[in-house]
């Protein structure tokens, strides 16, 4: 058995811990940073928390003799992604990073690109407007800044109250979402405008559609670029069933492989 360690929080990273529980070529243990209340635990052995920087995590590789590394993490998990970087070239461990395709504008989007939180609150503008948050509880202060508007925030946890801008409705909701919900969301709440990341995925691509459907502008986040030279020697798949793969290959070429 090889042991792998995934580094977790993403709809790929369950999917990989799923296949993964029934299959006898390896021993894989997920890793969750612990942000969410309820997480929802895969079918393998689960350790959750930070490691402690790059040096815990070369530490956690080499006493759990992981021979794989997998980063599965969020496309804006920057910081547990470059310490996963960093680790796998200090230990010399073969990394896969599993990366979802971004979001991509088709015809009738009207989609505002930024790059960081503070340009996304400017891009809303001085006139109060109703706005939907979808952005997860962290970097919400650039939009207390800019208490003029309403805002309804959703994301699987409340976040504390003393982040919160003051006009604020907080839904605390789980992925997949259906249109037809989000088309109900945006025409209950009366939103004028969207705020999102460019996470990727099916699970939360329906508001996307729904505003389009309503004629409503995208505040999209784009994704953080990774410096080239960070990428040489880690190797990058889009799907679950391309990481199972990967790993079909690694085992097959390991000493004791098949
Ligand atoms: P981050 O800023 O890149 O990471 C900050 C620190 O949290 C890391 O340095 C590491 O601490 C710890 N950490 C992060 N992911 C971890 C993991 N899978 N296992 C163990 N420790 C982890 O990460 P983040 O943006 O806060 O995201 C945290 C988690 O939420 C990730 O697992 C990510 O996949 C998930 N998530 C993030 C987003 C998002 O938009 N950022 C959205 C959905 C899900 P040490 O340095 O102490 O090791």
């Amino acid at each position: 058995m090889m042991n792998l360690l995934i580094l977790g929080g993403t709809t790929e990273a369950s999917e990989l811990g799923r296949a993964l529980s029934s299959d006898r070529r390896f021993a894989a243990t997920m890793s969750l940073a612990g942000r969410t209340r309820r997480p929802q635990i895969p079918a393998i052995p689960t350790r959750i928390g930070g490691f402690g920087g790059v040096e815990g995590l070369v530490r956690h590789l080499t006493q759990n003799r992981i021979a794989l590394l997998i980063d599965a993490t969020h496309p804006f998990a920057t910081q547990m992604s470059a310490n996963a970087r960093a680790a796998a070239r200090v230990s010399g461990m073969p990394l896969l990073t599993v990366l979802r395709p971004a979001w991509q504008p088709v015809d009738g989007d009207h989609w505002i690109l930024v790059d960081s939180m503070p340009a996304a609150s400017e891009a809303l503008g001085v006139t109060p407007r109703t706005v939907l948050l979808t952005i997860g509880q962290k970097d919400l202060a650039p939009f207390a800044a800019a208490p003029q508007h309403r805002y309804v925030l959703r994301s699987v946890d409340p976040p504390p109250p003393e982040a919160l801008p003051p006009l604020v409705t907080v839904i605390s909701a789980r992925g997949p979402f259906r249109l037809d919900e989000e088309l109900r969301l945006l025409r209950d709440h009366g939103i004028e405008l969207v705020v999102t990341k460019n996470s990727g995925g099916s699970a939360t691509q329906a508001k996307l559609a729904a505003a389009r459907a309503l004629g409503l502008p995208v505040i999209m986040l784009r994704r953080p670029l990774v410096p080239t030279d960070e990428t040489i020697g880690c190797e990058t798949v889009g799907t679950a069933a391309e990481a199972l793969a990967w790993l079909a290959r690694r085992h097959a070429a390991s000493p004791r492989g098949e």
